[in-house]
């Protein structure tokens, strides 16, 4: 026989304008949902998930039927959000606990997928019993950063799993043998991003009611920053498995299981984390593709603050996106642009040469425009080019158009003037120097 007592406390903090989060609590389930998206698919999808779960749980109320359950409410925001373009992209963390009757034991059940968590304090010791999926905690267990550097990473609210974003969902369960004096706590990263482990086990230790409890930490949470929505659920078995001889007592003093798989005997934990977290990385590319390039704590943390704001998977990605294509788009527009305007041609229009500022035919973005009439027929140039300046005559600039007329102008006279030396304007270029030379010879000898 096993009585539980809970409390719960939401608030959406300080910088956010609407609160994702939501907390479930009934009789034998509890959870701690955290959504993100867009619009409102940040509370849509946190509540369909609570409430599928619910319902879901209510119809199998085993470890095995919880899990199915998260598997079930992520079919559902999945669904829903294929349904709905507004919603696209929209997901939810999840931390659940449930106690559960499993071979004739009372057992408290825990699921996680996300960055939510929950914690067993016992015997005075705050221990975290789910693994986060967030990139931080897998860079943390392939040994790249510490965890203290973990907890002011820039990556740390970047999931690696989360409840609705794809069709299928790895959800890890543990079970944990009911014992009184056992508290529960689940929460959102608002409460723990804000407040240290030591800070939340003192409040666990001093506040018997769980009520309280819950309402403390939220509101300590809030006064440390409450950059983030913070949600909490402390869940209380008062009466106990261990109230009873013949079940075996849980050790003492509970080590550091940050695996889950650790030492699940001599703690009463049974660890059934779905599969390996590292084959699971769907939702982002893993953590070789996003090593953190910094070494400087200053910065990190600064980064750290800044990206506390931006929600998670999807957000961080579609940001990233976006400024991508924006740079990408703005390039291209203005390399066409410049390609488009930085030439001139020169063409017939008609009988007469124009030159035109832009590209022969039309520039993606830019419309040739005339600059200048040059006063020159199609009679004053070369036959032979006169077909070819009715397409056009691409030139780099005014200048080397204006050059290419003069080129073509005195082309056409020099041949003019072999056919017909003695046409007006045709006066031999050599000898005009030769003849004033005489002139001036004479006139100067003449007195
Ligand atoms: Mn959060």
């Amino acid at each position: 026989m096993t009585l539980l007592r809970s409390g719960s406390a939401t608030d959406t903090g300080l910088v956010r304008s609407v609160n994702q989060d939501l907390a479930v609590e009934t009789g034998t389930l509890f959870a701690v949902a955290d959504g993100m998206g867009g619009h409102a698919g940040g509370e849509v999808a946190a509540r369909l998930a609570v409430d599928t779960l619910t319902v879901a749980f209510g119809r199998k109320p085993t470890g095995a039927g919880l899990s199915e359950a998260v598997t079930e409410a992520n079919r559902v925001v999945f669904e829903h959000s294929l349904d709905n373009p507004d919603l696209r992209g929209m997901g939810t963390t999840m931390t659940a606990a449930a106690l559960v009757n499993e071979d004739g034991r009372d057992v408290i059940a825990l699921v996680n997928v996300g960055d939510s968590r929950s914690y067993r304090f016992h015997d005075g010791q705050l221990v975290q019993v789910t693994v986060d999926h967030s990139l931080a905690e897998e860079m943390v267990r392939s040994g790249e950063i510490s965890e203290s550097e973990a907890a002011v990473h820039p990556h740390r609210h970047i999931l690696t799993r989360a409840l609705g974003v794809s069709e299928d969902v790895v959800v890890d369960l543990w079970r944990i043998q009911a014992s009184r004096g056992d508290r529960f706590l689940l929460c959102s990263d608002g409460l723990t991003n804000e407040l240290e482990l030591p800070q939340i086990g003192e409040v666990l230790a001093t506040v018997p009611d769980p009520q309280v409890a819950a309402d403390l930490l939220v509101r300590a949470a809030r006064t440390h920053g409450g950059s983030d929505n913070i949600t909490v659920v402390v869940v209380d078995v008062v009466v106990g498995e261990d109230d009873e001889p013949e079940v075996p007592a849980v050790a003492a003093v509970a080590p550091d299981f940050s695996s889950p798989a650790d030492d699940a005997s001599s703690t009463g934990v049974v660890a059934e984390p779905g599969s390996a977290p590292r084959e699971d990385v769907s939702v982002l590319p893993g953590p070789e593709a996003l090593k953190p390039k910094f070494r400087d704590r200053w910065r990190a943390r600064r980064r750290a603050r800044r990206t506390a704001r931006g929600r998670r998977v999807i957000t961080v990605r579609t940001v990233l996106f976006t400024v991508l294509l924006a740079a990408i788009v703005y390039a291209a527009f203005y390399a066409v642009r410049w390609y488009d305007t930085n030439a001139y041609y020169v063409q017939v229009s008609n009988n007469e040469l124009m030159i035109y500022h832009g590209r022969i035919g039309g520039g993606v973005l830019y419309k040739p425009v005339e600059v200048e009439r040059t006063g020159v027929t199609v009679a004053d140039v070369p036959a032979y080019t006169v077909s070819q300046l009715i397409t056009g005559v691409q030139e780099d600039s005014l200048k080397a158009a204006q050059t290419y007329v003069a080129n073509l102008v005195a082309t056409q006279k020099a041949a003019n003037c072999t056919q017909n030396p003695t046409a007006p304007g045709c006066t031999p270029a050599t000898t005009v120097p030769f003849g004033s030379t005489a002139t001036t010879t004479t006139s100067t000898g003449a007195p």
